[in-house]
């Protein structure tokens, strides 16, 4: 899976060099490219913002940096084209696997007020929001999708922590322990250190059930 991230910021990124995501690039089981939109400006002033058409606060990101990005970057469309936008489709666990299933992603970073809708309508396959709140920039949400998305990568984790955790069904995860089985008075619950798996299984089940029943129950509702 190749991960092309236009931004005007590349430095934010950094965070995807460290732990799982990090490791997993240097091991070239995926490859995650990070692009300074501004090196694409033709302005002298490398200026790749304006002031909006029709007034308003803000600054609107121009299109011609982004349109020759794409164009030098995914020239071939070869890329899944995602605009990270407040507007869009709402990010899921649904998304990242079908994400998971593209051979590479290109992942548009807005910032300011937004970006010129010439360059979405041109060159964009899609927008999506990673929830219902608007943020600075594109940048988080690109590196949400980004390392979600990553997690579904051949070699990156390992399969079974995919099977068995939250919306990998309509359930939440169930509650976790480790050493020490106390801790300030708190001991681990007796199934967990039993070694009867059937047990364990049965426990982790109820207390799936009843997490998701107090906190999402909207999720046991859902057919798909
Ligand atoms: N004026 C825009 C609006 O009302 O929809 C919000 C612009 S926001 C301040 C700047 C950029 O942050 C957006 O262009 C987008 O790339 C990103 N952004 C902010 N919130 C987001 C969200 N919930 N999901 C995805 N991207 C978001």
């Amino acid at each position: 899976m190749k991960i092309d991230i236009l931004t005007l910021f590349p430095e934010m990124f950094s965070a995807l060099e460290t732990s799982i995501i990090g490791r997993a690039v240097k091991s070239n089981k995926l490859e995650i490219n990070v692009h300074d939109i501004r090196k694409y400006t033709l302005d002298k002033h490398n200026k790749c913002d304006d002031t909006p058409f029709g007034g308003g606060a803000g600054m609107v990101m121009m299109a011609q940096p982004i349109a020759d990005a794409i164009e030098s970057i995914d020239r071939d469309h070869k890329s899944h084209r995602v605009f990270l936008s407040p507007r869009g489709r709402v990010f899921s666990q649904k998304v990242v696997l079908e994400y998971a299933k593209k051979e590479s992603l290109l992942l548009l970073c807005g910032h300011y007020e937004g970006v010129d809708q010439r360059a979405i309508d041109l060159y964009i396959d899609e927008e999506l929001s990673i929830g219902d709140y608007v943020l600075t920039g594109g940048e988080i949400p690109a590196m949400a999708v980004a390392d979600a998305v990553s997690r579904y990568v051949s070699g990156v984790i390992n399969q079974e922590s995919l099977m068995q955790e939250s919306f990998s069904s309509s359930l939440l995860e169930y509650p976790q322990y480790t050493r020490p089985q106390e801790f300030r008075g708190i001991k681990v619950p007796e199934v967990l250190t039993s070694g009867n798996h059937g047990e364990i299984d049965k426990w982790r089940r109820e207390k799936s059930l009843e997490i998701t029943k107090k906190n999402r129950p909207d999720l046991l509702e859902k057919k798909d």
